[in-house]
């Protein structure tokens, strides 16, 4: 469709309205006056024919035709017209401005034609004898009740079509005057309407680029105000419906975002819609680089591509286990659930990951502490069960061997009791902290440190070994006694077990830092670098047969590990093999 300014849709019909009316009236009165012109000089021309027709009626005829034509001449004269006498048989017998006998015969002519029948001739024609635009009127002359002459008079109306003429031209410039003020008419008209339109046009190329706030302002044209009015509440709805909307949508991230959850939404061709941050560094991906990309792209584990393509396929909630690979790995556990719009077509799907990876830790330690209990229980118990068996079958007989069994039987009972008061202690321990039942209160640690060397002294003196305490009486420390002095002693039962030849053991406590830390150091058997990371865990040793045969138990580090946790620190272990080893119980400075 051909877009025109709205001025030249304006112009053109203002212009054939004035111009129609212009010419319709001018022509309806240049006629009006034309007629009444050429009636009035009509109805003159009658009287005067009249009045010659009484001069001349007695003797129109040729034999007078000098006197007829002087007559002429004179009443033409005097009368400013011109006067014909024409006889019944149409020759001219007098004229006022032209010798009739150079004239030709005149019955021929239309108005003298009438008049030889009896009736007002008129006729209105170029005369070529005196080069003027006439109007001839003819009157015939009765004689005995027949035509025997005719008075034809007649009157130039040139000067008439002039005046009319000089008139048209008038109407003409007007008709261009009024053109010119028809265009600045339509030029004003147009502009009034379409400069509020331009306003509306501009305002709502706004509202397009997103500012809603814009009001347009109203005009004195009805029409105009209620297409304002109308637009500038569309865009009120619109920026409120904007408005709440993105409330709605920061609302649903917020929360999204806030979600330990990993959620994250695929549509039905596997490209990720949204994924808030859990997600992201649960699947190890860049959220914003991963928008609208295919997950095949996106994210190198099977498993989750494989359980995406079944939630997008699947009626109802799936859910699956897998393992995320990578610096760490992760075990993630994932349900998924198609997404559906509002006419229920599939349109993707969203998945919801947890980290299930402690979880899977923990039961995995649980699994390896029950056999590891299972497995330190079992070996006392079947030494029993067999020592019992065989006194049973007769070396109770014996009382040598009997006595040797029975020694044996004792130790083993006392090692499940060893194992089961570590055990207990441990359970305690983790029962009590998960509980914040264990108060720390603050403490010197000089007396604690001297109970625990108390409490050793006597495997100390069975081992020949010597035990030296290095510790300022002022040193203090936000402790709970009790579980410090079970600590030491356990670290200072270890060192003086593996001690070797060289019987010393060193226990000090000194600041260092922002820690208080207590050491046990030993000159022993010392332990092997690769053993380090996991001594501190439970039943971990590092010569099984020699902890057995001194007693050991394999939980001491680990119970010594939760002490130090109870006081928010932490132990290390530092030891050379062959040449000794330090452990350390750091606390934290009060
Ligand atoms: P255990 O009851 O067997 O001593 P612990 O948890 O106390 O169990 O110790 C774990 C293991 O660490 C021990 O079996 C032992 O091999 C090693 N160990 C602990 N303390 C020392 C030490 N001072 N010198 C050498 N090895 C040690």
């Amino acid at each position: 469709m051909i877009k025109r300014r709205l001025l030249w849709q304006l112009y053109p019909t203002y212009l054939l309205i004035t111009l129609a009316v212009l010419s319709a009236v001018g022509w309806y009165s240049l006629n009006s006056l034309r007629d009444f012109h050429y009636n009035r000089i009509t109805v003159d021309l009658e009287v005067r024919a009249r009045l010659i027709e009484r001069l001349v009626a007695e003797n129109l005829s040729a034999e007078n035709i000098s006197s007829l034509d002087t007559l002429s001449k004179e009443v033409g004269k005097s009368a400013v017209m011109r006067v014909t006498l024409i006889d019944p048989a149409g020759l001219v017998l007098g004229d006022s401005h032209e010798d009739p006998a150079r004239m030709d015969n005149h019955a021929g002519r239309p108005e003298i034609k009438i008049a030889l029948s009896g009736n007002v001739g008129k006729s209105t024609r170029y005369s070529h004898t005196i080069n003027e635009k006439l109007i001839y009127l003819a009157v015939p002359v009765f004689k005995k009740g027949k035509v025997s002459g005719i008075v034809r008079t007649s009157l130039p109306i040139t000067f008439i079509d002039d005046a009319l003429r000089s008139i048209e031209i008038k109407i003409a410039w007007a008709g261009l005057v009024i053109a010119l003020l028809a265009a600045l008419i339509s030029l004003v008209v147009s502009r009034r309407i379409s400069r509020p339109l331009e306003g509306m046009k501009r305002a709502a190329e706004e509202f397009a680029h997103g500012d809603l706030t814009r009001k347009i302002s109203a005009t004195d044209s009805f029409e105009i105000s209620g297409l304002a009015d109308a637009l500038n509440k569309m865009a009120h709805q619109l920026d409120w419906r904007i408005r709440s909307v993105t409330e709605e949508r920061n609302e649903r991230e917020a929360i999204l975002f806030s979600m330990i959850e990993g959620v994250f939404a695929v549509d039905a061709a596997e490209r990720f819609i949204s994924m808030n941050q859990a997600a992201a560094d649960l699947i190890g991906v860049d959220p914003k680089k991963s928008k609208r990309k295919h997950i095949q792209a996106v994210v190198r584990n099977n498993d989750l591509q494989k359980f995406v393509k079944k939630a997008l396929n699947s009626s109802e909630v799936v859910e699956t286990d897998f393992v995320m690979g990578g610096v760490r790995e992760r075990h993630l556990q994932a349900r998924g659930a198609v997404l559906k719009d509002a006419s229920d077509n599939n349109i993707g799907a969203v998945i919801v990951l947890n980290d299930v990876t402690r979880l899977r830790q923990l039961e995995n330690m649980r699994r390896d502490f029950v056999a590891n209990v299972s497995h330190e229980i079992k070996t006392p118990i079947t030494s029993i069960k067999g020592f019992v068996e065989t006194l049973l079958a007769g070396a109770i007989n014996n009382p040598e061997d009997a006595s040797r069994f029975l020694e044996i039987i004792a130790r083993q009972v006392d090692r499940l009791n060893a194992i089961i008061d570590d055990l207990l202690s441990l359970s305690r321990l983790e029962h009590d902290s998960g509980r914040f039942a264990i108060t720390l209160e603050k403490n010197g640690l000089k007396g604690v440190l001297q109970s625990s060397i108390e409490a050793c002294q006597d495997r100390a003196t069975k081992h020949n070994a010597t035990i030296e305490l290095n510790c300022d009486a002022s040193l203090q420390a936000k402790i709970n006694p009790q579980l410090l002095e079970q600590a030491v002693i356990n670290l200072v039962d270890n060192a003086i077990k593996y001690s070797g030849s060289e019987k010393r053991v060193r226990v000090s406590a000194e600041p260092q830092g922002n820690e208080i830390v207590i050491l046990v150091r030993d000159w022993g058997f010392g332990i092997g670098k690769e053993h380090l990371p996991r001594l501190f865990e439970r039943f971990y040793r590092v010569d099984k047969a020699r902890s057995r045969d001194l007693g050991g138990t394999g939980l001491g580090l680990a119970i010594v590990k939760h002490i130090a946790q109870v006081h928010q620190g932490h132990v290390r272990a530092e030891s050379v093999l062959g040449k000794g080893s330090v452990f350390s119980i750091h606390l934290p400075k009060i």
